[in-house]
């Protein structure tokens, strides 16, 4: 006899969401949520806190609030998995067993990869929306901002809301602007890859913009080291086969930090061979335990990993999950669907909506919200409704756009 009928590894945007969907089709079911944190956070929101739309408090709850009615919270981490004996292992050293097992601990923001970084975050003018304690002094930097450099970086792929580290760029150029001083500040995005936006069809709209702050794009520029006190970062830069190291010199850097598996999740037999959880692209089953499944950042699948991808997969596991149990009939199929609202300016977003090997996939119609194009009906519903979506419909298990299609 198994202590659970579903152990949900992580409840944040997908374990809670995939719980509360789960209870909504089997309200008898016996689930626990491991999940070590007191506080659940809304991540979207940061880059509006950033901007100084959102106040950083509108994007936190405390994890109590969200639980779903009728699920076992332990305030645990997991340390390891025992799949052969259906079996996790939590931070003070006891084991649990289950019957189905899902695993979304989302992904680890690896700060420490980039030498001298963690010392100086949050000071000398280095900042990140990748941080709740951290996107309000983003807010600050921009205010205070008079003239000199201002830089912004993306590591290498994949990252959580791919388009996250530009706009925090285009926030803070249209602040200055707005201010009057954007001619004295020297913008310079350091990107790791070598385009601007992994979908092709947005990039026009998105260059506009770029061109209009006079921002200059570095690709192929990687961020290795930082030297808050100096005021100095460095990048290796490749050109074909040579790499090199340059520097640069700033009043103010946003870092958008390297991006991993969780530990734990690498030195498992669930991980691939680079360390994302190895599921099924459609079904989000785990490719080699099919009494495991997984979802949000932490998977190995192609789709943008953001919450709006996650809205889509949460009740897309609940239904497989129970279809594997015998309850349902039929497979929900995850088609990659995520998307991300790239805030150009203060009012206008361009937002992007794609599934698996990029193919535009909009949610309204062309008349209502054109996607290729920054838009206020996009910015509306980014900064006025989806927050309500998630914290009301999402985590509610309401599935509000994202009722699965079964086949
Ligand atoms: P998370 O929500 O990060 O939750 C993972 C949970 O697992 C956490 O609560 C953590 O405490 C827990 N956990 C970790 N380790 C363990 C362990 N060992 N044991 C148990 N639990 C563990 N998405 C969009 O859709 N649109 C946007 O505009 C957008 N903008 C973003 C901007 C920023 C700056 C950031 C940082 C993210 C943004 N995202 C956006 C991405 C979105 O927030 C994530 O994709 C989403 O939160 C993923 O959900 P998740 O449940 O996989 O991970």
């Amino acid at each position: 006899m198994a202590d659970y009928d579903i152990i949900i590894v992580g409840g944040g945007s997908a374990g809670i969401s995939t719980a509360t969907s789960l209870l909504s089709r089997d309200a008898s079911l016996s689930i626990a949520i491991i999940e070590p944190s007191d506080v659940h956070y809304y991540q979207p929101g940061w880059t509006m806190v950033g901007g100084g739309i959102f106040q950083a408090k509108e994007t936190v709850q405390a994890t109590g609030r969200v639980m779903p009615h009728g699920v076992s919270w332990l305030q645990h981490a997991v340390t390891r998995f025992d799949p052969k004996k259906d079996e996790i292992v939590l931070s003070d050293k006891s084991r649990l067993s289950y019957h189905y097992l899902i695993v979304c601990p989302g992904l680890k923001l690896d700060w420490a990869a980039v030498e001298g970084l963690p010392a100086t975050l949050g000071q000398n003018g280095v900042t990140s929306n990748y941080r709740f304690d951290l996107a309000p002094y983003t807010w600050r930097l921009v205010q205070t901002l008079q003239s000199g450099n201002a830089i912004f970086t993306q590591p290498p792929m994949p990252i959580k809301c791919a388009g996250a580290p530009q706009k925090a760029m285009y926030l803070s150029a249209d602040s200055w602007r707005r201010a009057g001083r954007l001619a004295k500040i020297n913008i310079e995005f350091c990107n790791a890859g070598a385009v601007l936006f992994g979908v092709a069809d947005y990039v026009p709209a998105l260059m506009n913009y770029v061109e209009s702050y006079g921002a200059q794009l570095s690709f192929n520029h990687n961020l290795v080291k930082i030297d808050g006190a100096a005021r100095k970062a460095w990048f290796k830069v490749t050109e074909g086969e040579k790499v090199k190291e340059v520097e640069r010199d700033f009043d103010m850097i946003h870092v958008c930090p390297p991006q991993t598996a969780p530990d734990f999740i690498k030195k498992s037999s669930l991980g691939d061979a680079t360390g994302w959880l190895d599921v099924e692209q459609d079904t989000l089953r785990h490719k080699t335990f099919e009494n495991i499944f997984g979802l949000g950042d932490v998977t190995n699948t192609p789709n943008a990993k953001t919450a709006a991808a996650v809205r889509k997969q949460a009740p897309i596991v609940a239904h497989n999950l129970l279809s594997a149990m015998g309850k349902k009939k039929g497979s929900a199929v995850y088609e990659g669907y995520g998307s991300c609202p790239l805030t150009v300016e203060r009012g206008r977003i361009v937002l992007a909506e794609f599934g698996y090997g990029g193919k535009i996939t909009p949610t309204f119609p062309q008349w209502l919200l054109q996607g290729l194009v920054p838009t206020r009906a996009a910015w509306f519903l980014k900064a006025s409704v989806l927050p309500a979506v998630y914290w009301h419909a999402m985590l509610k298990g309401r599935e509000w756009l994202a009722r699965p299609t079964i086949r």
